[in-house]
């Protein structure tokens, strides 16, 4: 068996920053706040709360301190509540979330009817919502065709880890029936890489092992990915997850993580298949 590791590993750049960021937080207060999870993997939002990053649903539980803004962002009304509170609020909003927060309020400023492609109970879609009142979410097809149809100047932006093929896919529609549509591919740049190397590495093994946390929207779009390109993916949240009956006669596996996903999991995975198969070979690792 060879075991070949996707190209793009390990946090992207917006997870290291927000994960940086709680760090020297946590290090210097103990009482910092962060509504909803910082990331979406549950090893390091374990992590973090055992350093003390405390992890509330609503404002109304906090009285006093700081409100750190994950990085998916939140929506304007919640940061401003925030303020009126008297809280410190650390901004650590991934910058390509950021840029799409403006960019949708600079839309809607123009009068434009916003569609944010994504899912609408995502934290970072809803907070991009925030900035873009009466805009118009999507996750699928069919969708409300009549208020598609309908809409004015209509300004399409997406979740920044999005499906590629799933944005195409909307936009298409979305312009077959409207006249005026502008489209900004919001897609973040890691997000893109990390899917192109999952979709290669799809085309080369027999099973694909997807890391991430289970609520992770890029890790579950990693599988969707290599699942659409014929390969049986596993997606798991660490080695602890693995079965061994997955891998019997397969001569190739391939091992993807999302983008909260700590390097050192990988090699975990790695790890376990080596003791499960001696003869096994990490090629390129
Ligand atoms: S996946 Fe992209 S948008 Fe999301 S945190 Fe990472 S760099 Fe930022």
């Amino acid at each position: 068996m060879e075991i070949h590791k996707a190209r793009t590993q390990g946090f992207c750049f917006g997870v290291e920053l927000t994960y940086r960021k709680a760090l020297a937080e946590t290090a210097e207060r103990s009482d910092v706040h962060t509504m909803g999870n910082i990331v979406h993997n549950p090893i390091i939002v374990q992590e973090l709360e055992q350093r003390g990053l405390h992890n509330v649903e609503s404002l109304d539980e906090v009285s006093s301190g700081t409100l750190f803004v994950r990085a998916h962002g939140l929506p304007p009304q919640t940061i401003q509540a925030a303020e009126a509170k008297g809280l410190r609020v650390v901004d650590a909003t991934c910058p390509m979330v950021t840029r799409t927060q403006r960019l949708a309020k600079k839309l809607h400023e123009e009068g434009r009817t916003v569609v944010i492609l994504g899912d609408p109970n995502h934290p970072e879609v809803k907070g991009i919502a925030g900035y873009a009142p009466g805009c118009i979410i999507l996750n699928e097809w069919p969708a409300d065709e009549t208020e598609i149809r309908r809409a004015r100047r209509i300004a399409i932006v997406a979740q920044s880890t999005l499906n590629g093929d799933t944005f195409r896919d909307l936009v298409g529609r979305i312009a077959a029936i409207n006249y005026e549509v502008r489209v900004y591919n919001t897609i973040c740049s890691d997000t893109q890489g990390r899917q192109k190397s999952a979709r290669e590495l799809a085309e080369e093994v027999d099973t694909m092992i997807v890391i991430g946390g289970s609520k992770s929207a890029n890790t579950r779009h990693l599988a969707e990915i290599a699942q659409s390109r014929g390969v049986t993916a596993h997606l798991i949240e660490n080695a602890g997850d693995l079965r061994r009956e997955w891998f019997r006669g397969d001569e190739r596996v391939g091992i993807a993580t999302g983008a909260s996903t700590p390097g050192f999991l990988a090699d975990d995975v790695i790890d376990k298949l080596l003791e499960w198969f001696p003869d096994a070979q990490a090629v390129g690792v």
